[in-house]
């Protein structure tokens, strides 16, 4: 696939890591419809990333084949588009590897989907300790107020540089007990988790880089990612001449974030460990509407939109907005007077006919047109990833 002239290449991907949900949906996939006609888009079902956490063999097949089938689904059109695996492409790996030798783990630390995924936060664990001085809750406190006590009845000076010496040695151990009481969870915390969890931003940045892209589009819990591939890119060019293009992050505001049904306070999300967090694009439109039912409401009871204050109902509101066409203001204004329940049996209506309607498309894509589909994809950018591979290896030094 040669770019096409004067349109600029837009990559991004989705893990083929459970069934895709109306937040990849409306964060992700509906923006990369609107691209395709007037740019190089690519788009990959990222199995690597996938397999950063544990997948079983048959169920990761089954959802590659879904994933793609879901792009297809939504009007990905291969004839305009790339849709690829990235496993085909082997440069992808590759390169993740020189990548990986210019990251510092700096870089990746501080990357809130990995706090969040994998509850290893050292700024958190800096926090704890810090806490632990400022509050003066180191444990023992009580021993060393006896001592004091005792300390006040005392005559002798040898006597009194005893007790004081005890105090001090009992401060010390004290807080150094707490705080290896700390440190102890966050080693048991940091040993638990895999290796390919806290690099995989360094993996998305090769994605991203390899096909020297000017624009990402993905929803907000990737903007970190894709600042990292800039660096990376940056860093590359600074060390060993240009070879990266720095990537732009695309975001759709309206959509950015669309939040668990289950809990408004954090993101929708494939990996959740319930259903009820998340309405799968699968999901039959009665079990999608009983999700709605039951999703998490704010106190009060006027529908009006408020991320701070009401964030459950804003939530709703703006699913709402985004399948039905519909501004904020006017859905306030429609259910003005009405309550919860009004607004959720409408809501879980809209998400029926939007179901149904993109399920009937998702029901007449075979297995077959899949294969044929992601081949051909990988087909059209392994020159191109190969290109890049060569440039790479020949700016670090290792082409003979
Ligand atoms: P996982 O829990 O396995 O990480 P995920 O739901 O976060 O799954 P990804 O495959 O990591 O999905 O992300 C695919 C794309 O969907 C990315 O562009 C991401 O920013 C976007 N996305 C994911 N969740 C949401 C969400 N809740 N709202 C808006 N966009 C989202
Ligand atoms: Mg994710």
């Amino acid at each position: 696939m040669a770019p096409k002239a004067g349109k600029k290449i837009i990559f991004s991907g989705i893990q083929p890591s459970g069934v895709l949900h109306i937040g990849n949906y409306l964060g992700a996939i509906a923006q990369w419809v609107a691209m395709q006609e007037v740019n190089s888009c690519i788009f990959s079902i990222v199995d690597y990333h996938a397999i950063t956490v544990p997948q079983k063999p048959k169920d990761l097949r089954d959802n590659i084949v879904q994933t793609a089938k879901i792009y297809l689904a939504s009007g990905i059109d291969p004839e305009k588009s790339v849709i690829f695996q990235q496993s085909d492409i082997a440069a992808h790996a590759e390169l993740a590897w020189v990548l990986n030798t210019i990251t510092n783990n700096s870089d990746l630390a501080k990357m809130t989907q990995f706090k969040d995924k994998a509850k290893v936060d050292l700024d958190e664990y800096e926090v704890a300790l810090l806490s632990l001085v400022e509050k003066d809750i180191l444990g023992g406190e009580e021993e060393i107020h006896r001592e004091l006590a005792r300390l006040k009845g005392m005559k002798s000076k040898a006597e009194i540089m005893g007790s004081l010496e005890g105090i001090v040695r009992m401060a010390r151990r004290t807080a150094f007990g707490a705080s290896h009481h700390y440190f102890k969870e966050y080693r048991e915390r940091f040993n638990r988790v895999g290796v390919g969890l806290y690099d995989y931003p360094v993996l998305m940045a090769a994605d991203i880089l390899l096909y020297d892209t000017d624009a990402v589009p993905v929803g907000e819990d990737q903007t970190q990612h894709v600042e990292l591939a800039r660096t990376l890119a940056r860093r590359f060019n600074g060390r060993f001449g240009d070879a990266f293009k720095a990537p732009a992050v695309m975001i759709r505001k309206e959509s950015a974030r669309i939040m668990g049904l289950d809990d408004p306070r954090k993101k929708m999300s494939k990996s959740a460990k319930s259903g009820y967090n998340y309405i799968a694009l699968t999901d039959d439109p009665r079990s999608a509407a009983k999700k709605i039912m039951r999703a998490v409401t704010d106190s009060g009871s006027e529908i009006t939109y408020d991320r701070a204050e009401k964030p459950a109902i804003s939530n709703l509101m703006s699913i709402y907005s985004l399948l039905w066409n519909i501004s904020l203001d006017e859905i306030e204004k429609k259910y003005r007077g009405k309550g919860y329940g009004d607004f959720k049996k409408d809501l879980s209506e809209i998400v029926g006919i939007f179901l149904n309607d993109f399920q009937k498309k998702y029901n007449r894509i075979g297995d077959k047109e899949v294969k044929a589909v992601l081949k051909k994809g990988a087909g059209q950018l392994k020159p191109l990833a190969d290109n890049k591979m060569r440039v790479v290896k020949e700016k670090i030094g290792i082409i003979l």
